[in-house]
């Protein structure tokens, strides 16, 4: 067969992706229902060294879907770069929605305000710049703040995956939903170690980890849909 590295193969009915699939769908049913102000943000970032950081548009449809789905108005970000995903929740959830946003680095976050305040839902955003895990003992330490989260994305060390999931399952309400971006860390985490890339092969590990223990938690449903880089649904049930 010609081209078989682009072609998308049909494993135990999977379609597996390919390159071309993923052109398809962003090109049918994602860019042109992409708002604007997303747009803008993501173009912006596209030269930015690590643009790769930045939530696949498709992934971020479904995101947004599901935010609408649970009416979510109170929800928190763990890992903002240039506020791809931030955005896109500040323009789904109502206008006096509040997004707790949380990144160690302020500069990235500096590049897509322009954009977040542009569309006018700067006002839902409360960005904290902070290594994330104490921000989160802190919103445990006040009783009001336990179970009152709707949803919340985390796209941050994944090394810490576990130690948000352990702080995250108090602050979303039961029926709330907690969504984990990279697990499936670029499919390296159904390969083999020595095929992957040094550098990738801590986090992997750390993914392989989360994602087992994941799977046998009972405080949750989950769906892992291989979407963008993976990730991991997660719905809280007690
Ligand atoms: N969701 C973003 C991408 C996030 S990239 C988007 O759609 O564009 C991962 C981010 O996690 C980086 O900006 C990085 O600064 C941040 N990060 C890494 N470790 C962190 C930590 N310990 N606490 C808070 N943020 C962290
Ligand atoms: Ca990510």
């Amino acid at each position: 067969m010609e081209n078989t590295s682009k072609q998308s193969i049909v494993a135990n009915n999977v379609i597996l992706q390919s390159e071309d699939l993923y052109k398809y769908i962003l090109e049918t049913s994602v860019y042109p229902r992409e708002l604007e102000p997303l747009k803008e943000l993501r173009n912006a970032t596209a030269n930015h060294p690590t643009a790769f950081f930045g939530t696949a548009p498709n992934a971020g449809q479904l995101i947004a879907m599901i935010l609408k789905i649970l009416n979510a108005k109170k929800t928190i970000e763990v890992g903002v770069f240039t506020g791809y995903s931030l955005l896109l929740s500040a323009l789904t959830i109502p206008n006096d929605g509040k997004i707790t946003a949380i990144d160690v680095n302020r500069l990235a976050y500096e590049i897509g305000l322009p954009f977040i305040k542009k569309a006018g839902v700067e006002h839902k955003i409360d960005f904290i710049e902070s290594q994330a895990l104490p921000v989160l003992d802190k919103l445990l330490e006040d009783p009001e703040e336990e179970g009152s989260f709707d949803f919340a994305f985390v796209d941050a060390d994944k090394g810490n995956y576990w130690n948000y999931h352990e702080r995250l399952i108090k602050l979303v309400k039961i029926g709330g939903v907690i969504i984990f971006d990279n697990t499936l860390w670029g499919g390296f985490v159904a390969l083999p170690e020595d095929v992957v890339p040094v550098y990738k092969r801590e986090w992997r590990q750390s993914t392989i980890l989360f994602n087992k223990k994941i799977s046998e938690d009972p405080r949750i449903e989950i769906s892992h849909a291989s979407i963008g880089d993976g990730i991991t649904i997660c719905r809280r049930v007690c």
